[in-house]
């Protein structure tokens, strides 16, 4: 399940755009800072791979990478502008303020539409940083993917942190047991869910399994 070769292959804006080769795809998502592109670059061993998506106007943009020619991991957009402090809430949102008009009006409503109608996709892997205490917004994403039937994987990230004051004094394990209790009133099930950190590599060959597993169902 090891990734030998990874390549980008494109941006796009609309879903239409994606690639439409057939091939079958996962999708990382999750709030801005959660460490998507230190996940992605773990899973590809490589250092710098996510740095295309991270350019100023593809961070809005659904960015497909190429795994071993047979496969895509797909970087969505970050989620969560809101939670961040304001003086960088501010700076952001004139960043976004004078993004194109296009990108503006369609900002999550395109992952939304991504979600739905791609049909390749196989899971949705959401990002959640396991060392702070569960936030509303992941909840709240995490119940709409479900509500809609959108296959989903959690990735508890940042495991490797140890417990702070300032982030409400839970070590990873404690805060990854809470979100699962809060995430028990919106589903029947748990997902399925792997701890993962980008520092030590845990649970990374996990991930590249349970991405196996599942394209090989
Ligand atoms: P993104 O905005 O979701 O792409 O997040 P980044 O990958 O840029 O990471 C955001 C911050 O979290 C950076 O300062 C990273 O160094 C840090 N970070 C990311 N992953 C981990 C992790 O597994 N462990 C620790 N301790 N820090 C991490």
């Amino acid at each position: 399940a090891q990734v030998v070769q990874a390549e980008f292959v494109k941006s796009s804006v609309r879903t239409e755009d994606c690639p439409s080769d057939g091939l079958p795809e996962f999708a990382l998502v999750g709030r801005s800072n959660v460490g998507k592109s230190s996940l992605l670059n773990s899973l590809v061993r490589r250092k710098r791979l996510a740095l295309t998506s991270k350019k100023p106007g593809k961070t809005q943009c659904i960015n497909h990478f190429r795994i071993n020619d047979s496969w895509y991991l797909v970087d969505l957009p970050g989620y969560g502008w809101i939670d961040m402090d304001p003086l960088w809430h501010r700076f952001l949102w004139f960043s976004y303020a004078s993004a194109p008009q296009e990108l503006r009006t369609d900002w999550g409503k395109f992952t939304k539409d991504y979600f739905i109608n791609r049909s390749t996709l196989v899971s949705v892997f959401l990002l959640i940083d396991a060392s702070i205490p569960a936030k509303k917004i992941d909840l709240e994403y995490a119940s709409w993917l479900g509500q809609n039937q959108v296959p989903m994987t959690l990735i508890f990230t940042k495991c490797d942190k140890r417990k702070k004051k300032k982030n409400g004094g839970k070590r990873p394990e404690e805060n990854v047991k809470d979100f699962q209790e809060l995430i028990c009133g919106f589903f029947q099930t748990v997902p399925p869910w792997i701890m993962t950190s980008s520092v030590t590599n845990q649970g990374r060959d996990e991930i590249l399994l349970h991405m196996a597993q599942l394209r090989n169902y």
